[in-house]
């Protein structure tokens, strides 16, 4: 994982290896210890630490990799005042699948096996899958939701219709009846966060966001890595459309960078079905 972060950025490479030797990442797997993982900021010594269990699984690696993702944020942050260090969370979601990206496209890029790459790809689709349908279909069912609400209370009946229609819709039919899941309002613990409203969006949006800086950085060879680190110094003191338009030059208000975001997800269906 150092070597591929180092690859495209030397600073996020360094940066985990430091964690590491710091032992600034918790990864045991002993037992009783819980799975999950996060990562948490100590602003006063401006550091962070890593909490996961490690069961030597490659979604592990992956994992991983999206908390160093948010722990190296909170590093390129930790000079500024305390006040300009918080971000929104879709930017949070940002800095950390970037991280998985980069680890699973260089991981790609290396594997001699069919097999493999397969199963890469795989994860890769089913990633897009998650983010742009079963994510999305949260977003459509919660604002409607909000929006039917403000007219009264909103019955279990209807809650669950709304549910489904917003299956139907982001999944574009392609759903087998098998998999609706009209009371799936009823599990997903998302939706009674009430102080953080709309807490599924900032994960399409994040996967998105950080499609498309991937998708520039070839283009943008020695100056991606400066220019993805001023990003995140940016995000604790600007308007998430300023930040990427001061320091990438893209207009997050046109369809054009999410059109590039959306042909990263395409070359790799492409390549997934080349391959199989
Ligand atoms: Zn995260």
């Amino acid at each position: 994982m150092i070597r591929a972060f180092r690859a495209f950025s030397p600073d996020l490479g360094d940066f985990a290896q430091m964690c590491d030797e710091k032992r600034w990442i918790e990864a045991e797997n002993r037992p009783g210890k819980r799975q999950g993982a996060f990562c948490t900021g100590l602003p006063t010594k401006r550091e962070s630490r890593v909490f996961m269990t490690f069961t030597n699984s490659f979604d592990n690696v992956s994992t991983l990799a999206h908390e160093l993702g948010h722990a190296y944020h909170s590093w390129v942050l930790r000079e500024q005042p305390l006040f300009l260090q918080d971000y929104p969370m879709n930017l949070a979601e940002t800095a950390s699948t970037f991280a998985e990206a980069v680890l699973a496209e260089d991981r790609l890029h290396q594997s001699r096996s069919r097999g493999e790459q397969l199963g890469i790809l795989d994860h890769m689709c089913s990633d897009a899958v998650a983010y742009l349908m079963n994510i999305h279909a949260r977003f459509v069912f919660e604002d409607r939701f909000h929006q039917e609400r403000r007219e009264g209370e909103v019955s279990t009946a209807r809650l669950s219709e709304l549910m489904l229609a917003a299956q139907k819709e982001t999944y574009l039919d392609a759903l087998d009846p098998e998999g609706w899941y009209p009371d799936f309002w009823v599990s997903k613990l998302h939706f009674y966060i009430s102080g953080l409203p709309f807490y599924n969006f900032p994960y399409t949006f994040g996967f998105l966001l950080s499609t498309g800086l991937f998708a520039l950085a070839p283009e943008l060879g020695a100056s991606f890595p400066q220019r993805y680190r001023d990003l995140l110094i940016a995000t604790g003191c600007q308007e998430t459309e300023e930040a990427v338009k001061s320091t990438f030059g893209y207009d997050l208000a046109a369809p054009d960078f999410w059109n590039r975001s959306l042909d990263v997800v395409e070359r790799r269906v492409s390549q997934f079905l080349a391959l199989v």
